[in-house]
């Protein structure tokens, strides 16, 4: 059977990744979450003070650049998919508020683009990938297969969050992650580098009012669509 490569990009908390990751799994399909490299730059970041008093050292960032090890692996119990920054597991840390206050200021950085593209071009050489981000319609895989681009209302997208982060945070704050999600999507989509914008033939998936399962019926009509085309 034909491979093909499949690009979800969206507005933040768009539940792009559970939608991605169910996705390759029915199509026996690697997945690649890039907002998670996207983080793990920033935590490197936090960590080694590169970021501090409120102010990015990009010239301190750029020197250290090729310190930073991004790994996917599964983890040993439920199989899911969990992000190794050097060594260490930083799945959970990565989800932070602090981390998700920083990384669209990180993200916009040229050099911090240029050396996650290539990473993520490289992870697609095999094709049969599911990747999902901001820009991989646009700039990582401009000749994909499927481009979905996903939105759904803020409130609700910070409704959908607040429950997830409840989760691991529990004195997580509903307004705080409305404020968050929406002054990232300003951020991704003004930037002067990638934009966070459609491409011009990616289907769009307003997923405000379905649910899970028929967002992935749809998902995967699109796919062996285009697996068959
Ligand atoms: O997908 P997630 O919300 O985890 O992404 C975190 C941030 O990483 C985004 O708000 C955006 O600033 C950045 N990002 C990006 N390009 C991608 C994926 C994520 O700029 N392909």
């Amino acid at each position: 059977m034909k491979k093909i490569i499949i690009a979800i990009d969206g507005h933040s908390s768009t539940g792009k990744s559970t939608a991605a990751k169910q996705l390759a799994a029915k199509l026996g399909y690697a997945y690649i979450d890039t907002g998670a490299m996207y983080r793990s730059v920033t935590l490197f970041a936090l960590q080694q003070k590169i970021i501090q008093n409120n102010h990015i050292n990009e010239n301190g960032l750029k020197k250290r650049m090729n310190e930073i090890e991004i790994r996917f692996k599964l983890n040993s119990t439920g199989g899911k998919q969990e992000t190794w920054l050097n060594g260490v597991n930083v799945e959970a840390e990565i989800r932070s508020m602090e981390v998700s206050n920083w990384v669209s200021p990180i993200a916009k950085i040229g050099f911090v683009r240029d050396a996650m593209v290539d990473l993520q071009q490289k992870m697609g050489t095999e094709k049969a990938i599911v990747m999902d981000g901001r820009d991989i319609g646009t700039v990582v895989f401009p000749q994909a297969e499927l481009k979905v681009f996903m939105t759904a209302s803020a409130e609700i997208r910070a409704q959908r969050r607040y429950k997830e982060l409840l989760e691991t945070t529990p004195d997580a704050n509903y307004n705080e992650i409305l404020e968050n999600l929406k002054s990232r999507d300003f951020m991704d989509s003004n930037r002067e580098i990638a934009p966070l914008k459609p491409a011009h033939d990616a289907k769009i998936l307003d997923n405000s009012s379905i649910s899970r399962e028929e967002q992935l019926q749809m998902l995967e009509s699109w796919a062996i669509a285009c697996i068959n085309a």
